[in-house]
């Protein structure tokens, strides 16, 4: 077995050590004889996975016990509407900061729920910069503020967490859990688990109590964070196998990284050394102001742009996979999340050397 780097921005790379675990406990859990797969999400067993996993996130996260975390399904684009359908309820209009492409589906998705309102925009700067905070221009009637902390396509990410007299809402979808941050200057977070969480699947909201009455009243059940808060993200069938293998991402985090301190300081370190390779050389380029520059998406391009697909074939051949940049934007992008290792990140910059020393 050779497993290749994996740069991809999701689903993306998950550890080694949680796959060989999840591998080894996979056909008899923990001496139940079965799979966690095959466990009612009712059973003592599943439960007990699932009480130890929220646990060990609000460890990691420092989650205040006035925020409920909630186990949801249909990924980050179903919060673009289950956002103002929550918090809307009493009316007024959904306020957003727009930075990239995930932003703009937010926005074209919560019009359909909630009046919008562009707080801030980075369109004027060619997505290169996030808008400061004394650019951002609440409505009179605004609601919340949404934003997205890293656009995953641009890599273009917040070095500030914005100033609001409403609930901020953040799409964290792609730099969760990549470094501390404070969870008690948020109204709710939410992000799809394909990335720094753990599988494809499942989807984590954290929400604070206080919200948990502004819902819309036609609001569909499932829909619902206070039936999901209620019910201990049990109305219906979860997810189980992906809550269950973000638990032992989790437990990675803690035991073998040390806590999200470490872990920031490693993707620092990684993410700094790309980026230096990048501006180093002539051949390689990323136009992203250097503070807003994603520690987790590293989008790059190439002098000469016919070389697009030479550079990605001999990337594969030498066993390094998804360089491609977003469908939307071409060129070429790597996704660096927690479980890349630093070693592939090394690698990366060896190979992006002799690329441009034999074909710059
Ligand atoms: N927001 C961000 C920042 C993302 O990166 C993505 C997925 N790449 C999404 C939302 C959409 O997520 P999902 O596929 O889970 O709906």
């Amino acid at each position: 077995m050779s497993r290749l780097f994996n740069f991809c921005a999701g689903p993306a790379a998950l550890p080694e050590v949680v796959l060989k675990r999840a591998q080894e406990e996979m056909l008899d859990w923990q001496g139940r004889g079965l799979s966690v797969m095959e466990m009612s999400h009712r059973s003592d067993e599943f439960v007990s996975i699932a009480e130890q996993a929220e646990a060990d996130l609000r460890e990691l996260l420092k989650i205040p016990a006035n925020y409920k975390v909630l186990f949801m399904q249909g990924g980050a684009s179903s919060q673009f509407a289950m956002v103002p359908l929550n918090l809307g309820g009493k009316g007024g209009s959904a306020n957003y900061i727009y930075t990239g492409i995930w932003g703009k589906k937010a926005i074209a998705e919560g019009k359909r729920y909630l009046s919008s309102h562009l707080a801030a925009s980075a369109e004027d700067n060619g997505l290169t910069a996030v808008p400061r905070q004394e650019a951002i221009q609440l409505s009179a009637d605004a609601t919340y503020l949404h934003y997205t902390s890293n656009e995953t396509i641009g890599g273009l990410e917040f070095d500030y967490i914005p100033e609001t007299s409403v609930p901020l809402v953040c799409d964290m979808s792609s730099d969760i859990l990549s470094a501390p941050i404070d969870i008690s200057r948020f109204g709710v977070i939410y992000a799809g688990a394909q990335k720094n969480i753990g599988p494809a699947g499942l989807t984590l909201v954290i929400v604070r109590e206080d919200l948990l009455d502004q819902a819309k009243p036609e609001m569909p059940t499932m829909f619902s964070y206070k039936t999901f808060a209620e019910n201990g993200s049990m109305y219906n069938t979860p997810p189980t196998f992906a809550w269950y293998l973000s638990g032992l991402v989790f437990d990675w985090l803690k035991k073998d990284i040390g806590g999200l301190d470490k872990m920031a300081e490693i993707n620092q370190r990684k993410a700094q050394k790309l980026y230096a390779a990048i501006d180093d050389n002539d051949f390689y380029a990323n136009p992203i102001a250097p503070i807003n520059r994603s520690i987790m998406n590293v989008p790059f391009t190439l002098a000469d742009s016919t070389l697009d697909k030479v550079f990605l074939q001999e990337a594969e051949k030498a066993g390094f996979l998804n360089l491609a940049g977003h469908r939307s934007v071409g060129g070429m992008r790597a996704s660096i999340y927690n479980a890349v290792p630093e070693a592939a990140v090394d690698a990366l910059i060896d190979f992006m050397t002799e690329f441009a020393k034999t074909r710059g």
